[in-house]
């Protein structure tokens, strides 16, 4: 049966969501690329949300939830699914260096704010472009730091959109994955730790990190970032460089010459090109090192 995703956007809108149907995945991810989902809709906070779940269940309408969409790869088709996100929300002081934050905050704005009020601890991951909930759903990490490092508590909602939270223990941090990989909870706030410092000691660290992920990274064209996951004792795009596939294209999709690790959608890449394309390097490699590697990008079905 075709779900009413006219009818969900028009509840939406009556809760304060932003919500339009049939929205491309190509305009809300990194990517750039991928076809409709049924409805767009962006949370003011979790109390909508709420609702949004109550709303969707009832309607029995298929939903994913999505922070910045920078990790993820959208089928070209589209989904036949509403895409659920919460909007920006202001980080706040919460007490002896603790800040707390809503999941659709984006991960700069956090970093500006800490380092606003003299708060280091997140310098790594400033200019990782995801939102709060996303870092802490994939506990996203650079340059020697992690989510992991930094946060204390996870506020959540269970899929029947009871309030609950899971300590950092209990959330289970490891590298590029955590207890909502599999728990089915949409994470709404995070709580961190971070540690007085110099703010011109935390602004050129930040700075310093920015400059070399410009240097090293091609941001000047769509993708998800490190394709791959980091394999055990290796790195990906070292060893992608190694079998010779920098500049290596599917149609639009290129293994990057700036930097091997780096699919990206070069010129009017499909999803069905960058998947073509994980799948080569995948069998290449394979062939020539004996090392399987393992996407880090989401594929959305
Ligand atoms: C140029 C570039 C550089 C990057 N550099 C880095 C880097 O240095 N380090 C790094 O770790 N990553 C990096 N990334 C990848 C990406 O930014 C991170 O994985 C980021 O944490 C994803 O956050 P997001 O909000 O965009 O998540 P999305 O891509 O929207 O979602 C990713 C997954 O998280 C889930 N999710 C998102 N929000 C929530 C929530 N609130 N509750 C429950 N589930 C949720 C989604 O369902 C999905 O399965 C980079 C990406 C790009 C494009």
């Amino acid at each position: 049966m075709a779900h009413d995703f006219q009818a969900l956007c028009a509840f939406a809108q009556t809760l304060g969501c932003e919500a339009a149907a049939g929205v491309p995945f190509a305009e809300f991810t990194t990517f750039r690329t991928g076809g409709p989902c049924g409805a767009l809709i962006t949370a003011p906070g979790p109390d909508a949300l709420k609702a949004m779940l109550a709303a969707l269940k009832e309607r029995a309408i298929p939903f994913l939830f999505l922070g910045n969409g920078s990790n993820v790869l959208a089928p070209d088709e589209g989904l036949d699914r509403a895409v659920l996100r919460l909007g920006d929300d202001e980080p706040r002081l919460a007490g002896d260096g603790n800040v707390y934050c809503g999941a659709g905050t984006k991960l700069i704005t956090l970093c500006r704010f800490a380092l606003e009020h003299g708060l280091s601890g997140l310098e790594f991951a400033y200019g990782i472009p995801g939102s709060v909930g996303g870092a802490a759903f994939m506990n996203g990490g650079a340059y020697g730091g992690e989510m992991k490092d930094v946060v204390t508590r996870v506020f959540h909602l269970t899929p029947d959109g009871e309030e609950g939270s899971l300590t950092n223990k209990e959330a289970k941090f490891n590298y590029r994955d955590s207890a909502y990989r599999t728990n089915g909870c949409i994470i709404t706030g995070v709580e961190f730790q971070l540690t007085p410092a110099d703010p011109a000691d935390i602004k050129a660290k930040m700075d310093d990190l920015l400059s070399r992920r410009k240097a090293k990274q091609p941001l000047e064209y769509p993708s998800a970032g490190s394709t791959f996951k980091r394999p055990a004792g290796n790195f990906a795009g070292a060893l992608i460089e190694q079998c010779g596939l920098k500049g290596l294209a599917v149609g639009g999709a290129e293994v990057s010459e700036k930097h091997a690790g780096f699919i990206i959608n070069k010129q009017g890449a499909t999803s069905a090109d960058i998947t073509a394309l994980i799948r080569e390097v995948q069998r290449r490699v394979k062939e020539q090192t004996g090392v399987e590697l393992e996407p880090e990008v989401i594929l959305l079905r």
